[in-house]
């Protein structure tokens, strides 16, 4: 049973839109305020991240084993890794009063929207797929198979993105300070709205 709490955020977008950077942003301005959900997944770790920081890595035997004794709350496959969200990793953030935020490909949004951890879904969008190339050949993290496909699964998302009614916002990744800063605005508005339901609830 995932814990009650503030409404958690979803950050969706293709590989390279800029999510890790616009989240590591956040929670650095607002380390009190935003927690990390560590997702579950198969894929090796790159450079520098870290088991149980960034992800926790696994296999897929034992990915599969957890999820079918009901420890996730969505998984997906994406470019041949499986990726997933478990109960405890959004409890964990749930229990210190954070707000939780979750890196999660669209497959993920799907199973999460309608749930009652009823998120607020933020689509980050790149400016074109050249340039989502280009910032993925920079990160130099990808090799040429992983990143072609993640290229072509960028343009099935940016459909999906892009689709009125799927998010709740969609920021165009131009410019980072831009970016962020609506990001920023976004959160302001909707922390207010749980703050308002807040009380609501206090008063029931
Ligand atoms: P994601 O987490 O969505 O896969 P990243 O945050 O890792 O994407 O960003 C991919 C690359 O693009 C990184 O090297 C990052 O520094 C760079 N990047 C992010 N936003 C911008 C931007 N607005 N302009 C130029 N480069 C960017
Ligand atoms: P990467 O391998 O670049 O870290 O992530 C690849 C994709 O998997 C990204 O779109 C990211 O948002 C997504 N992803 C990361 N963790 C999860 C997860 O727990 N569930 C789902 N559905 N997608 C995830």
């Amino acid at each position: 049973m995932v814990q009650k709490g503030p409404r958690p955020l979803v950050l969706c977008g293709p590989s390279g839109s800029g999510k890790s950077t616009l989240l590591k942003r956040l929670l650095k301005e607002f380390p009190d305020k935003f927690g990390f959900s560590v997702s579950h997944t198969t894929r090796a770790p790159r450079p520098g991240e870290k088991d149980g920081v960034h992800y926790h890595f696994t296999t897929k035997d034992d990915m599969v084993a957890a999820v079918q004794r009901g420890e996730f709350i969505e998984t997906a496959t994406f470019s041949g890794n499986m990726y997933g969200t478990s109960k405890r990793a959004v409890d964990d953030v749930r229990r210190t009063g954070k707000i939780c935020i979750l890196d999660i490909e669209i497959e993920g949004v799907k199973q999460v929207r309608n749930t009652d951890l009823n998120p607020l879904l933020v689509f980050v969008k790149p400016p074109s797929i050249e340039e989502l190339e280009r910032r993925l050949r920079g990160r130099a993290t990808e090799h040429e198979e992983a990143l072609l496909k993640r290229l072509e699964s960028a343009k099935r998302e940016i459909e999906f993105g892009q689709q009125p009614g799927n998010f709740h916002i969609m920021i165009l990744n131009d410019n980072l300070d831009k970016a962020y800063t609506e990001l920023r605005e976004f959160i302001a508005q909707n922390v207010q709205i749980k703050d308002q339901d807040k009380k609501n609830d206090a008063t029931k």
